[in-house]
């Protein structure tokens, strides 16, 4: 697939086509350590021009791959050599936010964090926040279904896209999803689209939905003591009395001081780290909930006083910044992203620190504690034959403990085999319908989520007349 030959793509697409090396190169890579040589960028100008171009790489065969913020860590937006790359960073507008409905329409292009500043004046937030928020964009986080610490008490992005706008791979525009609160007829065509990698259709329109912005949020950082029981922990505060719970996350001691060493503490020094937050209507309500939080904990083993800010989301970005330090300290290394049911989070730890010593690896641990999420980092070179071990140990682990292979990231290139495990045969032969429907030929970025097979063909190659544009 792909190949030069008389492209013709400058003169299929209104948008702007770029091929100078420098860009090829940024557009070549995300934030995992997989690279690629695209032939070209193209920044379409409407949705009439993606059909467009997809009627043209439908004609070449060649691979077209939508793209963000490219922060994916898996290979999610990495192209395939001499594939075409679809940049949406520039629709990046908020077109509209009605407060009433606690709905805003938005380009996929936009930034969640520019999102979420144009949402404050109404008193209004969208809740997914990865930790990639001031990088990653709304059409990027429904490829891969991402979400953040709050996920905890707001659930994924999954939760909180009402419609889309997508050109689907066969050239034809469909509208998924309505304006309304809720919705049932029949099977959820909306959510198919959402975790899908680009592999389906390209999203030119989003209607997310919004919630009330707590007037406060407070954030605390809890020392825990060398054994406490992260599965105890994490099943009291599930089972918590306490109201306003929005995040129970966990940074292990190794990265705590990696944290720590960069001048950005969130904690004292040499343990790890409970990182919580509390939402309330007023400061009062908040350090009462706060109090009732250290009651549950106490009764975990868990008695240091935690410290405290007033502004959740600064704890978030200092949490966020574990990923850039441990890359300034360990450069490429294995980023994994698994979650076990929670009653199994110890036997998980146990297992990931015995990958560590059979393998000589250092390991580096935090995640999203409430929901049994978490990111094992080992230095280790992800491309090399101890990397690969390390992998698969840890997916493996994931999977035997009935866990996931991804709680947020996504499969992308890096692990579609144990997507497939995860999945299993029939289901996966499920996908690829869907993916020979939607995608006829094949062309949407061809390599992610899925292992390439050659899809069987669809009842109908050609583009049909579209009902919108
Ligand atoms: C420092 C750091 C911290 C991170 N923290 C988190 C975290 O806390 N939680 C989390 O879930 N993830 C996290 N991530 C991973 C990553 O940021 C997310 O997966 C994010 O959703 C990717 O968004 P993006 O805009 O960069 O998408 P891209 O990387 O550009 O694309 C992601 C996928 O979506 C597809 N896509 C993009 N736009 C469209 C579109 N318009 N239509 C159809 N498909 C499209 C792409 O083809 C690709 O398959 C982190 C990454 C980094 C580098």
């Amino acid at each position: 697939m792909g190949g030069a030959g008389p492209w013709g793509l400058e003169s299929a697409v209104r948008g702007r086509v770029v091929r100078d090396p420098e860009t090829l190169e940024r557009v070549g890579r995300d934030a995992s350590h997989l690279r690629s040589r695209p032939a070209a960028v193209v920044y379409p100008s409407d949705p009439t021009d993606v059909r467009r171009l997809i009627r043209w790489a439908r004609g070449r065969r060649v691979p077209l791959v939508p793209r963000g913020g490219g922060t994916s860590l898996d290979g999610e937006s990495v192209p395939p050599d001499g594939g075409v790359v679809v940049d949406l960073s520039e629709w990046d507008a908020v077109e509209a936010i009605a407060p009433d409905e606690r709905t805003a329409q938005v380009e996929p292009g936009v930034i969640n964090l520019a999102l979420q500043r144009r949402l404050a004046q109404f008193g209004l937030f969208y809740p997914p926040n990865p930790g990639s928020w001031a990088r990653s964009t709304i059409g990027g986080n429904i490829g891969t279904n991402a979400s953040g610490p709050r996920s905890f008490r707001y659930g994924p992005t999954r939760a909180w896209i009402r419609s889309l706008d997508v050109v689907l791979g066969n050239g034809r525009a469909v509208r998924l999803g309505r304006a309304t609160a809720k919705r049932s007829v029949g099977p959820d065509l909306l959510n198919l689209l959402v975790g899908s990698e680009g592999t389906l259709g390209i999203v030119t329109d989003v209607t997310v939905r919004l919630a009330r912005r707590p007037p406060v949020r407070l954030g605390l950082v809890v020392p825990l003591p060398p054994r406490a029981s992260l599965a105890t922990l994490a099943a009291r505060l599930a089972r918590s009395p306490v109201d306003g719970l929005a995040a129970v996350e966990y940074v292990d001691r190794s990265t705590a001081e990696a944290l720590s060493s960069e001048g950005t503490p969130i904690g004292p020094p040499g343990s790890a780290w409970l990182l919580l937050e509390v939402e309330a209507d007023e400061a009062r309500e908040a350090e009462g909930r706060a109090e009732r939080l250290a009651v549950v904990l106490a009764r975990c083993g868990v008695t240091a006083r935690a410290e405290r800010f007033p502004d959740a989301d600064e704890l978030w970005s200092r949490r966020g910044a574990s990923g850039d330090a441990l890359d300034r300290r360990l450069g490429f290394r294995i980023r994994e992203d698994v979650a076990v049911p929670i009653g199994r989070i110890d036997a998980l730890v146990a297992r990931l620190r015995r990958i560590a010593r059979a393998e000589s690896v250092p390991l580096y641990l935090f995640g999203h504690l409430g929901e049994g999420s978490l990111h094992p980092n080992f230095a280790v070179r992800p491309d090399g034959p101890t990397g690969g071990r390390v992998r698969s140990a840890t997916l493996g682990a994931a999977l035997a403990l009935g866990g996931t292979v991804s709680a947020e990231h996504g499969i992308g290139r890096l692990k579609r085999s144990f997507a497939a495990r995860e999945l299993g045969r029939d289901a996966v032969d499920w996908l690829w319908a869907v993916k020979s429907w939607c995608d006829p030929d094949g062309i949407l970025n061809p390599g992610a989520l899925l292992e390439p097979r050659r899809p069987p063909r669809g009842s109908s190659r050609s583009p049909s007349a579209s009902r919108r544009s």
